[in-house]
């Protein structure tokens, strides 16, 4: 057996008097697609921020191939390995797909490019690369605004693929999508996690998708770790019944 590439013990967060996660456990193994499920306000992105960073655990520890993250900075954790999904629609839109993910690249180097243009120009092939292995290399030179909205997903994960990750964070990557769309973009993700033999942790609201696609499955309510297992022990488990369904 292999050793856990995340190993999460403890894991708390509170805000003020609201403890959002409760002393969580998991591990998480090299090329395994693991999905975070669990009802509205469970405390997954609270996990997931506290993995990436950008939350500082109240308690606990998140380790990655040994290494402590908590309290280390979201840059230096991205740098150690740990990817996540870009948002483009926020920010970069006006970019072409390549230049989108020549701006990923980009961020490996520790200081900011004024002229950012001719220092992106070394990542091109780079970014070509990147965007061949998410389909998407013929519309290189389009703007991202021109683009369908799974499309767009589909560069948004090319840009979390940037730092080569061992792990990628994918916080709802599905939202939005028709059920087509969704199923190409996990098919595309487990296809990398094979080929990579990388990590995904991953959350998403349809458990069709979480059944068809993820290998193992663990479940958060009110801030609690309540169930962990295969598509069929998740499915048939009465406390994960009991939080969907109220049965
Ligand atoms: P999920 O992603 O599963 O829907 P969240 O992790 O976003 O859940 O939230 C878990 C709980 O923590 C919720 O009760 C939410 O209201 C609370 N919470 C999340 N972020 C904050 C914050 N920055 N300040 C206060 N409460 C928060
Ligand atoms: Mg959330």
């Amino acid at each position: 057996m292999t050793a856990p590439l995340l190993q999460v013990t403890g894991l708390c967060k509170s805000f003020g008097g609201v403890r959002a996660v409760d002393g969580i456990h998991f591990d998480l193994y090299p090329g395994e697609l693991l999905a975070l499920i669990g009802p509205n306000g469970a405390g997954k992105s609270t996990t997931f921020n506290m993995v990436g960073g950008q939350l500082v655990a109240t308690a606990g520890s998140v380790k990655l191939a040994g290494h402590e993250l908590v309290g280390m900075k979201p840059r230096d954790i991205w740098r150690l390995g740990v990817g996540r999904t870009f948002q483009i629609a926020a920010t970069f839109s006006s970019l072409t797909v390549v230049e989108n993910v020549q701006m990923a690249l980009l961020s490996h180097q520790s200081r900011i490019y004024t002229f950012w243009r001719s220092a992106a120009s070394q990542y091109r092939s780079e970014a070509l690369e990147l965007l061949d292995q998410v389909g998407m290399r013929a519309q290189a030179n389009r703007p991202c605004s021109e683009l369908a909205y799974g499309d767009v997903k589909r560069v948004e994960l090319a840009m979390g693929l940037a730092n080569d990750p061992k792990l990628l964070l994918m916080d709802e990557p599905t939202a939005g999508m028709a059920p087509k769309e969704r199923n190409a973009l996990m098919a595309l993700t487990k296809q990398l996690v094979v080929n990579r033999n990388m990590a995904v942790l991953f959350t998403e609201h349809s458990m069709d998708v979480v059944f068809a696609y993820a290998d193992r499955m663990i479940v958060l309510a009110r801030g609690r770790l309540i169930a962990e297992g295969s598509a069929e022990q998740i499915r048939n488990d009465p406390k994960v019944q009991e939080v969907y369904f109220g049965s």
